[in-house]
């Protein structure tokens, strides 16, 4: 397995509670990539596609919080989130729309000026330290994890990946595994093969502990979740800059708030963190005095059609991708796992997720 994300981590842990000999080689730390440094929402929509994984989801990371007394931060139960829009037809399809009025009942501390909302289910999450969880149960059933150990290439014989070349020497396996999140593509090559997943920035604010509590979650309904490819030409006109200016706010137990992210494909720089903030303030005016604490930038793996890649690669015996998350994979992580878990065990894979689309 490689890469020590969420999804590289829970992928362990189901593999090794299957009775898999797990090893997992990470090249800094756990957590050191997009899980670590998230908005922390388990929350939709979902694709039809996703759907029962992000249940899955749910059902793993409540059983995983129970069993590990609580080690990480997480909602067992939805708290909500209020997805405010300036037109209900921002809102999907099977969601209730609130007339302004209960928008504002919902969250007295709301701006002005929002058409309507609804209330999605949504829990909060400490992903870094459920990431961790996830290693230390794939460590309590035998699996090894390996950080600071990165994979280098693959090692091939006869055709056949049978394991990477990595900063410990040759990792040999059955299968090889790689959940490496927008750095994927780097470790499959020469097999003709490329992974089509591609890192787009996000920046996130966090502040100090506000002397108010926001009532629940409060999110763009606009927030875009697929943005679109960037090209060499629109990199050196700057058009990512202005892309994905949409907003999530989410308070955590202590009173902090965490502001963001914004999605664009190199929307990270001052611009794009200027523009969340800007975007903060409309939703909720009091914010303005608020001492910024940390800001963090991160990779999300993003695919064109906002599904991951479940399956073997085509044309490479041996080899197995399970990644391409997009803005979602802490939400989907432990259900994805546990599902490809299943097919490395039986064969059967979800033909809409094979990295080859049909
Ligand atoms: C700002 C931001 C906010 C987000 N908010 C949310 C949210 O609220 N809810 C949600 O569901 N999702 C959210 N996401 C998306 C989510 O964080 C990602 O989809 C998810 O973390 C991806 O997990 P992963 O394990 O695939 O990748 P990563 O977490 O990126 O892990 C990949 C790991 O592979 C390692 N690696 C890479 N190359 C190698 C190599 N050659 N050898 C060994 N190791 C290697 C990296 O070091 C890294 O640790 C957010 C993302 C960002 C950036």
């Amino acid at each position: 397995m490689v890469g020590g994300g969420i999804i590289g981590a829970a992928l362990a842990a189901q593999c090794a509670r299957r009775g898999m000999q797990v090893t997992l080689c990470e090249r800094e730390r756990l957590a050191a990539g997009a899980s670590g440094r998230n908005a922390g929402l388990v929350v939709g929509p979902h694709p039809p596609e996703l759907e029962a994984i992000a249940r899955r989801s749910v059902k793993e990371y409540r059983d995983l919080h129970f069993a590990t007394g609580d080690a990480f931060a997480f909602d067992r139960d939805s708290i909500g989130s209020l997805v405010v829009a300036g037109d209900p037809a921002q809102l999907a399809a099977d969601e209730v729309p609130l007339a302004s009025e209960d928008l504002a009942r919902e969250e007295p501390l709301l701006g002005e000026g929002f058409v309507t909302g609804c209330i999605r289910e949504a829990r909060r999450i400490d992903a870094g330290a459920a990431t961790v969880a996830w290693a230390d149960e794939a460590r309590s059933y035998g699996a090894e994890i390996l950080v600071g150990c990165e994979a280098r290439s693959l090692v091939r014989r006869a055709g056949v990946v049978v394991g990477v070349s990595s900063d410990r020497g040759q990792l040999l396996a059955r299968t090889t595994v790689i959940a490496a999140g927008p750095w994927s593509w780097r470790i499959v090559r020469g097999v003709g093969f490329h992974v089509p997943v591609r890192g787009v920035e996000g920046v996130i604010a966090v502040t100090a502990p506000a002397s108010f509590r926001l009532r629940r979650i409060i999110e763009d309904a606009t927030w875009p979740r697929l943005p679109r490819p960037v090209t060499v030409d629109g990199l050196a006109r700057d058009e990512a800059e202005s892309a994905g200016v949409a907003c999530g706010l989410v308070q955590d137990d202590d009173g902090r708030i965490v502001i963001g992210a914004s999605l664009g494909a190199i929307g990270s720089g001052p611009t794009a963190l200027a523009a969340v903030c800007r975007r903060a303030l409309e939703l909720v005016p009091v914010l303005a005095g608020l001492e910024i604490v940390e800001t963090r930038v991160c990779e999300r793996p993003m695919t064109d059609d906002g599904l991951p890649l479940h399956g073997p690669v085509p044309g490479a015996s041996g080899l197995v991708l399970c990644c391409g998350h997009n803005a979602q994979g802490v939400t989907w992580g432990p259900g994805a796992a546990a599902v490809v878990a299943e097919s490395l065990v039986s064969g059967d894979w979800d033909a809409a997720l094979l990295p080859e689309r049909p």
